[in-house]
């Protein structure tokens, strides 16, 4: 359970963050709602938190920028007193091939999904060393451990992720605070909705489980690496897809 914890999740305004938001809800968290475009979406899902009784915010922040995430998370800590829990799920893909890629697809995709997770570990880790406690979770990828072309902009990013992840975990180990990675495979979500039938058809070949998986799947995942029970597990990179990468 996450009782009376304080949750940041990135990106829950669609997808696999806001199945996070709604477990870690339903785990009993307080939940802020944190993103970029989809205002209408970040509402539904506070309105669905607070009809289960459990209270949410939402906050629009674009990951990728330094200067709003300090801003994003000062303004959390001030309104909370603290930050138990901060998944960086927000991310982006701008697929094509290497030689076709263009600088600004390469550096959009990594400015989201790699930089923004830096952001906001940045100015929330402070919070939680003085806590001496907290949970840090990190959504990289398959493609980020196996790799995929079409995607080198979005495999460096997640690749990145899983040495972020490392690193911030050795560096925050000492005062209790855990950081660990989740790599999903191929999760329903509008980001894979959009992928050609073949694509889908070729993928679903390669998972030995047979199908795609939820987002649910992912939000139980981050449920227990954000629990107690997970206190002595760090710098790990837990696997949510359907057996891919093994
Ligand atoms: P999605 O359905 O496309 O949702 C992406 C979410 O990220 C949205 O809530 C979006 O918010 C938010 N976002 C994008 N750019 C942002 C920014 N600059 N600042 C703040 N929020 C931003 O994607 P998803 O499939 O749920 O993926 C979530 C995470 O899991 C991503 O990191 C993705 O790389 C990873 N992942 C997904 C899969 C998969 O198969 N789906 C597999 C492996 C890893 P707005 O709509 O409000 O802009």
């Amino acid at each position: 359970m996450l009782t009376g914890k304080i949750a940041v999740v990135t990106g829950a305004s669609r997808g696999i963050g806001r199945a996070v938001a709604l477990k870690f809800a339903k785990e009993g968290a307080s939940v802020i709602i944190n993103y970029n475009g989809s205002q209408d979406k970040a509402l539904e899902v506070k309105q669905e938190i607070e009809a289960q009784g459990q209270s949410a915010a939402i906050y629009q922040c674009d990951v990728s920028d330094f200067d709003k995430c300090e801003t994003f998370i000062a303004e959390i800590i001030k309104e909370y007193g603290r930050i138990d829990i901060l998944v960086n799920n927000a991310g982006i893909t701008r697929d094509g091939l290497l030689m076709k890629m263009s600088e600004e697809d390469f550096d959009k995709v990594i400015d989201t999904n790699l930089k923004g997770a830096f952001n906001t570990i940045r100015f929330a880790s402070r919070q939680m060393l003085k806590q001496r406690a907290g949970r840090i979770i990190n959504m990289a990828s398959v493609v980020g451990v196996m790799g995929n072309a079409g995607q080198t902009n979005y495999a460096a990013s997640k690749a990145g992720i899983i040495g972020l992840t490392k690193a911030a975990a050795r560096e925050l180990a000492s005062r209790g605070v855990t950081v660990n990675a989740i790599a999903p495979g191929f999760i329903e979500t509008d980001m894979t909705k959009i992928l050609p039938e073949k694509v889908k058809e070729a993928s679903v070949s390669q998972i030995p489980l047979g199908k795609f998986g939820q987002a649910e799947h992912v939000a139980a995942a981050a449920a227990f690496l954000a629990s107690e029970e997970a206190e002595y597990i760090t710098g790990q990179v837990l696997h949510v897809d359907g057996g891919m990468a093994m």
